[in-house]
C-alpha cells in the first residue's frame, strides 16, 4: 500500500474516532465534564503524527509509554520554549556589556553584531586554537572555522592531522545547548575584532599572546578570550541581568504554547506522576512556569498542580552523579536570587507536593520518588546534562528536544532526490575501490613471476601482457575515481551548504553521522523537534525503533534494491 493511500486510511480512522468519542462526550456532559473536563481539547487535537515527518517522535531505542509511571521535564527550552532570535540577541548583547564594563574589552566591541546563522548546535571550540570544529562520529574533523574565516581542509589537516581531538581536555569546549549559540557567535566576531586591530597594530588588550601561542602563528590569546566569554556568558545567566529582562516581558521571548498544558494533561490523565528537573532557580522558575501554565485548563489552578515533585536548581549534570542533599525552598522569601539563603536541607522519606525542593541527586531522587531506572523517562534539551549523563549515569529513558530537527527534515525531504543520488555514488566508489585492490592483488603475483628465474621467457611472456593490460585498468578506474570523487565531493558540500552555509546538516556530515548525530542516535531513546508532538500519540504508544542497521546490513538492502531494480516484479 502506497503512503499515501496509508495516510488517507490512517485519517479516516482518526476522524471516525474523533466523532465517535465526540458523539459520546456530547451525549453525556456530565459524566464526562465530571471525569476530564479537558477531553474535548484532547481529543480535538488528535493529529496524524505518524505521517508528518516534521513533527513526529523519532525512536533510537523501543520505548512503551505504557510502562512509563513518572515523566520528568526539564524547563529552559524543553518547557520554555524560548524565541531564539530575541533570546540570543539579548544574550549576546549584555555579554558584550559585562565584557566592556568588567573585563577590560574595548568599547569597539559594542559594534559588532550578533549573526543567528553562524552557529549550530553540536560544534566544538578549541580554544587553543582559536577555532569552532565540526566533528563527526570518530571525532574526525570536517569543517572548522576561525573568526569567520572558514578554514579549507588542507588548513585544518596541516594542523589537526595525527592527533587524538581529546574532548575531555580543557582545550575543547562542546556547544551543547541553544544557549551556547550566542557565545560562540561573539567569540568569532571577536577573533576577527582582535585581529583587524593587529593588522592596525592597535593595543590586543586584553588578548595580548602568550609565548606558547606564538609557536602556533596566533597573534591573539584565544584560550583567554574563550574563558573571558564564557565567563561573562556565566555571570548574565547567573546574576540576574539576563532573567530580569526576561520576566518583565515574556511574551517577546518565550512561546507559551497551550498544547504544552495539554500535554501534561494527557499524560496526567493516563495515571503518570510528572515532575520538574531543572537547573533554572525558584524565583525564575517561578515566573516562566506561570506564564507557560497558569490559568491554561480548568482542572490546574496553579501551574505547580500540574507536578508530583518540582526541583529547582538541580545543577545538572552533576545531580546524577554527585550526592547533593536536598533543599526546601522557602517561597515565601525572596531574599536571593539563586535560593540558597532561603532553604533549608531536608531527608524526607517521600516528595511532598506542596514543598519545591531544591538541589539534590539521583539516589535520593530514587528512593523519595518510589520509582527508578526504566520506569523513568526525562524529557531535555541538553544533548550532555539531560541526555547523555542521565542515560550513562542512570536507567531512566530519555527524550531530547531538538528544534532544529524540524528544518532538518523538511531540508530532506526538499532535497531527497540530491541525498539519494549522495548515497548512489557512495556505492560506486565502493565497486571501483574493490575493483583496483583486486587488479593489484593480482597484479603482486604476477610480478613476482616474472621476477622467477626458473621460469623460462616463453612460460613469463603471456604474463606481459595480462600484467600490462591490468596496469591499464588500474589506471582507468584510478581516473574515474578520482573524477567520481571530485564530483560527488563537490555535489555533497553544495548540498550540505543548502542546508548551512558553513556547517552543513546538524546530524551529519556527507554519509556520516556527525557528532553531535551520534550523540542523539546513542543516548536518546526517543527525539523529537518539540515536546508537544508528544500530544499526537496515545498515552499507550509503542515507540518502535527502525532497528540498528551494521554495515553488512546496509550493504545487503542495497543490494536487495539493485537486484529490484534490474529484475522488476511485474
Ligand atoms: P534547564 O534547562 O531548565 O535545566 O535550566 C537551564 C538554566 O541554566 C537556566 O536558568 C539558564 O539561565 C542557565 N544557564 C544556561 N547557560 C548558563 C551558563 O553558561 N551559566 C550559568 N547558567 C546558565
Ligand atoms: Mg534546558
Amino acid at each position: 500500500m502506497s503512503t499515501k493511500t496509508q495516510k488517507q486510511r490512517f485519517d479516516k480512522t482518526i476522524n471516525l474516532l474523533k466523532n465517535e468519542a465526540m458523539g459520546i462526550i456530547t451525549s453525556m456532559p456530565n459524566i464526562f465534564q465530571q471525569l476530564d473536563p479537558n477531553l474535548k481539547k484532547l481529543i480535538q487535537s488528535t493529529k496524524t503524527a505518524l505521517f508528518d515527518p516534521a513533527s513526529a517522535v523519532y525512536t533510537n531505542r523501543d520505548l512503551n509509554l505504557n510502562q512509563i509511571l513518572l515523566v520528568g521535564f526539564d524547563m529552559d527550552y524543553t518547557l520554555a520554549n524560548y524565541y531564539r532570535q530575541p533570546m540570543e540577541q539579548l544574550q549576546y548583547q549584555l555579554t558584550v556589556e559585562y565584557l566592556v564594563k568588567n573585563k577590560g574589552y574595548p568599547a569597539g566591541i559594542r559594534q559588532l553584531a550578533y549573526d543567528p546563522d553562524l552557529i549550530i548546535r553540536g560544534l566544538v571550540v578549541d580554544r587553543k586554537h582559536g577555532h569552532l570544529l565540526k566533528l563527526d562520529t570518530h571525532d574526525r574533523i570536517w569543517r572548522a572555522m576561525y573568526g569567520r574565516h572558514q578554514l579549507s581542509i588542507e588548513e585544518a589537516a596541516a594542523l589537526y592531522a595525527n592527533q587524538k581531538i581529546r574532548l575531555g581536555s580543557a582545550q575543547y569546549s562542546s556547544l551543547d545547548s541553544l544557549f551556547a549559540m550566542p557565545e560562540a557567535c561573539l567569540y568569532c566576531n571577536l577573533i576577527d575584532y582582535f585581529e583587524e586591530r593587529h593588522r592596525k597594530s592597535l593595543s590586543l588588550s586584553p588578548v595580548e599572546p602568550i609565548l606558547d601561542q606564538i609557536d602556533h602563528n596566533r597573534i591573539i590569546n584565544t584560550a583567554k578570550l574563550f574563558d573571558d566569554v564564557r565567563q561573562s556568558m556565566d555571570a548574565i545567566h547567573s546574576d540576574g541581568s539576563l532573567k530580569s529582562i526576561i520576566t518583565q516581558d515574556m511574551p517577546t521571548y518565550i512561546n507559551a504554547d497551550p498544547d504544552i498544558a495539554l500535554t501534561l494533561h494527557k499524560l496526567r490523565a493516563a495515571g503518570k506522576k510528572l515532575f520538574l528537573l531543572t537547573n533554572s532557580y525558584w524565583s525564575y522558575s517561578n515566573c516562566i512556569m506561570s506564564f507557560i501554565l497558569g490559568d491554561k485548563l480548568p482542572d490546574y489552578p496553579t501551574w505547580q498542580s500540574y507536578f508530583d515533585m518540582i526541583i529547582v536548581g538541580a545543577s545538572k549534570p552533576s545531580f546524577f552523579v554527585d550526592q547533593k542533599p536536598f533543599f526546601e525552598v522557602d517561597t515565601k522569601s525572596h531574599a536571593h536570587m539563586n535560593d540558597q539563603v532561603s532553604s533549608i536541607a531536608v531527608n524526607d522519606a517521600h516528595f511532598d507536593r506542596q514543598k519545591i525542593y531544591l538541589g539534590g541527586n539521583l539516589f535520593d531522587f530514587e528512593r523519595m520518588a518510589q520509582c527508578r531506572g526504566e520506569q523513568i523517562l526525562y524529557v531535555g534539551d541538553h544533548i550532555y546534562g539531560d541526555i547523555v549523563l542521565s542515560k550513562k549515569e542512570s536507567l531512566w529513558r530519555t527524550c531530547l528536544v531538538v528544534e532544529e530537527l524540524q528544518s532538518e527534515i523538511e531540508f530532506s525531504i526538499k532535497y531527497a532526490r540530491g541525498l539519494n543520488r549522495a548515497v548512489q555514488s557512495d556505492a560506486k566508489r565502493l565497486a571501483l575501490d574493490d575493483e583496483i585492490g583486486q587488479r593489484r592483488a593480482i597484479l603482486t603475483h604476477i610480478d613476482a613471476a616474472l621476477k622467477n628465474s626458473n621460469l623460462k621467457p616463453k612460460q613469463i611472456e603471456p604474463l606481459f601482457e595480462i600484467a600490462k593490460d591490468l596496469r591499464q585498468g588500474i589506471e582507468k578506474s584510478q581516473n574515474s575515481l578520482r573524477k567520481l570523487d571530485e564530483k560527488s565531493f563537490l555535489f555533497q558540500d553544495e548540498l550540505e551548504r543548502q542546508f548551512h552555509a558553513v556547517w552543513g546538516r546538524l546530524f551529519r556530515e556527507q554519509s556520516q553521522l556527525s557528532r553531535f548525530g551520534a550523540q542523539v542516535t546513542y543516548y536518546a531513546c526517543i527525539y523529537t523537534s518539540n515536546l508537544t508532538n508528544l500530544l499526537q500519540y496515545s498515552s499507550k504508544h509503542i515507540f518502535r525503533a527502525s532497528g540498528d542497521l551494521m554495515s553488512h546490513d546496509i550493504a545487503l538492502l542495497n543490494t536487495t534494491q539493485l537486484a529490484k531494480k534490474k529484475y522488476p516484479s511485474r
